[in-house]
């Protein structure tokens, strides 16, 4: 096994997982399985203190991996010198990097309400986000002492105005313009719960992780990324961000849809073969549908013969 090649799955464990993390999974899994890597599991529950029930949930995650035949080499339920694999239980990795953004001078405390944020006036982009206009980059420290007595502060990262560019392995060329299309963006909330963004950075970086497998759906988080790799001085990996599994009329599958969730599935299914099988053969990976192991499905595997384009699943297929 090479340790320089490195590949993960980090779920959030919201809900029981989908089909779409279920191929999401096993793309990731199969392409650093192929390159004779290491496979790493990391639970993304940075929100566990209100989401409880995410500590039930990954407990039936690692249990639906295994049932699938996908094996960590380091991870939730496996252990690995970069434990814990739990990113509630990493918060002073977090700290320690937001301290080093904090010396650089590139971080800001941000008052403003979900309401402030979101007014008819705020600028909004095209795909309906919401740009951060700076509201608070300018603030006093006198204004900053007199407002955090009304309530505490999210802290935010300025960004520069720059073009972040980078090549995905299925997407090709991707860039954005952070200050246009993005604006200032929060690394640790109001209550003190740092935001994914500061968080998947740091923990990549920790485990060495060479190659990041993900939908397509965190491509554009991927220039804030870059952002933070570049300012705390990490090492990048390469991006693959996959197609999106969806329904006949476009809409993304979610956790909402309980039919394709793994109780479902694995109460329909006797074994992951066939489902495997299935699933191998909608997005390219066999020609022809037939039963097989993950295992299997290692030898073939290729990044040409995968589907490009989101991959609609037709209804009652699985
Ligand atoms: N935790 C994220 C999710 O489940 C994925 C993070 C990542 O792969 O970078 O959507």
């Amino acid at each position: 096994m090479s340790r320089d090649i490195c590949g993960r799955f980090a779920p959030t464990p919201s809900g029981r997982m989908h089909l779409g993390n279920l191929f999401c999974a096993l793309i990731a899994w199969l392409s650093v399985r192929s390159a004779g890597g290491r496979a790493v599991l990391r639970i993304e529950d940075l929100d566990l203190r209100r989401c409880p029930e995410e500590a039930h949930n990954a407990g039936l995650l690692i249990d639906d991996l295994r049932w699938l035949g996908l094996d960590f080499d380091e991870g939730e339920g496996v252990g690995g010198p970069d434990a814990p694999y739990r990113q509630s239980r990493r918060f002073s990795l977090y700290a320690a990097a937001l301290e080093k953004l904090e010396k650089l001078g590139l971080v800001y405390p941000c008052f403003c309400s979900r309401a402030e944020l979101h007014a008819a006036e705020a600028p909004h982009l095209s795909d309906g986000r919401v740009l951060y206009a700076g509201t608070c980059r300018g603030l006093s420290p006198e204004e900053i002492r007199q407002k955090s007595r009304a309530r505490p502060p999210a802290l935010r990262l300025r960004v520069p105005a720059e073009r972040i560019a980078f090549r995905d392995r299925l997407c090709g060329n991707y860039s954005e313009d952070l200050a246009a299309e993005c604006g200032d963006f929060i690394i640790r909330r109001s209550d003190g719960v740092y935001a994914y963004q500061l968080a998947v950075v740091v923990d990549d970086a920790a485990m060495g992780v060479s190659e990041v497998v993900r939908g397509h759906d965190l491509l554009s988080s991927t220039p804030r990324q870059l952002l933070l790799y570049r300012l705390l001085g990490l090492p990048a990996p390469a991006f693959c961000h996959l197609p999106l599994l969806v329904a006949p009329d476009g809409r993304r599958l979610s956790k909402r849809e309980r039919d394709l969730d793994m109780g479902e599935l694995r109460a329909r299914y006797r074994g992951p073969e066939p489902l495997l099988g299935r699933l191998a053969a909608l997005c390219g990976l066999i020609e022809k549908e037939e039963p097989v192991t993950a295992s299997e499905l290692i030898p073939g595997f290729s990044w040409e013969k995968l589907k490009k384009e989101d991959i609609a699943v037709p209804p009652g297929l699985f």
